[in-house]
């Protein structure tokens, strides 16, 4: 299969003197999650709408695309584009090796043709992408479809964020191959301590996100907790009595609420857990942070 079978045509574009309102115009016109900038029918740079809220909080609305690109430090040469006759698996491939979830398609000219979006695809073939292969629990790519269902929820919903305490030095000191067994050790742990309609979620290298259901600030902190001391309990022979331990950031979503800004919460909370002293759990609650 090749790109050009997969990808969708004619991609929303934008010019570089356009204005920075009118990619938020674009991303409330249509249904996408990128903007391609294009200058003389060439891919420029990619806007995703995961840029959006760095774009507010540098406060850059009134600004034409090609300064703002500056200023997100995105400049043509980061732009990473696939040939449309590639094959579909080295486009996948580019995409999880730079961590993007928007492919810009070029012909040999490097005339813009085209757009291979995760979501898209995972909308064609679901079940591929949605499995991170060495926890076999969901990926971050799963989070692009969760926004939906979230927005429909009535009932209080948590995200937890959960990053191991100095995996750098676990990796270190018992290699690699160890610390890939310590992920997948945590991936089932944290799978079978939550309910079987919650989500766990690899969502970096060493974090991984549960969002629970029917689960407010107070159930979160005791749900949180129980997995702190299940991951303490993890005994595994070839780290030789190393604990593994995790810091726990909670926050609680509302309805309609953006689902990023959720997790930067619970990021947030997360890092204060850490430099409270790690191996515990703390709760964003507005402004403030408690633990
Ligand atoms: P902290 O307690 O502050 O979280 O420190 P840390 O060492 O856990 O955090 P840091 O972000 O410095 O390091 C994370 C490490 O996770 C670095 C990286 O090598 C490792 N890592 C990320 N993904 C993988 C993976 O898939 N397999 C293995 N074995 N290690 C990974
Ligand atoms: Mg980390
Ligand atoms: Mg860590």
């Amino acid at each position: 299969m090749r790109v050009k079978d997969v990808m969708k045509a004619d991609p929303v574009t934008l010019k570089l003197d356009d204005r920075i309102e009118d990619i938020f115009e674009a991303f409330k016109k249509y249904d996408i999650g990128s903007v391609i900038i294009v200058e003389k029918e060439k891919p420029f740079q990619i806007i995703t709408l995961r840029d959006l809220p760095r774009i507010c909080y540098l406060n850059l609305y009134s600004n034409f695309i090609s300064n703002v690109l500056k200023v997100l430090d995105k400049n043509r040469d980061s732009l990473i584009t696939v040939y449309y006759n590639k094959s579909f698996f080295d486009a996948l491939g580019l995409m999880n090796k730079f961590k993007i979830s928007h492919l810009p398609v070029v012909d040999r000219r490097k005339r813009l043709v085209g757009i291979l979006s995760i979501r898209d695809i995972a909308k064609k073939f679901p079940d591929i992408f949605y499995i991170d292969p060495l926890t076999k629990v969901n990926n971050r790519a799963f989070l692009n479809l969760l926004s939906h269902r979230l927005s429909k929820v009535n009932s209080s919903v948590s995200f937890l964020m959960i990053d191991i305490d100095n995996f750098k030095n676990i990796n270190d000191k018992f290699g690699h191959v160890i610390g890939d067994k310590v992920l997948q050790k945590l991936g089932k742990v944290l799978r079978s301590n939550v309910k079987i309609t919650d989500e766990v979620i690899r969502y970096g290298g060493e974090e991984f996100l549960v969002i629970a259901y029917r689960c407010d600030l107070e159930d979160a902190k005791k749900l949180g907790e129980r997995l702190r001391k299940s991951v303490e309990k993890i005994k595994m022979r070839e780290l030789s009595g190393v604990k593994i331990t995790v810091s726990i950031g909670i926050s609680l979503y509302n309805k309609n609420e953006d689902v990023l800004e959720v997790i930067e919460q619970a990021d947030r909370a997360m890092y204060e857990a850490k430099k409270l002293g790690k191996n515990r759990v703390c709760i964003y609650l507005e402004e403030k942070l408690i633990s």
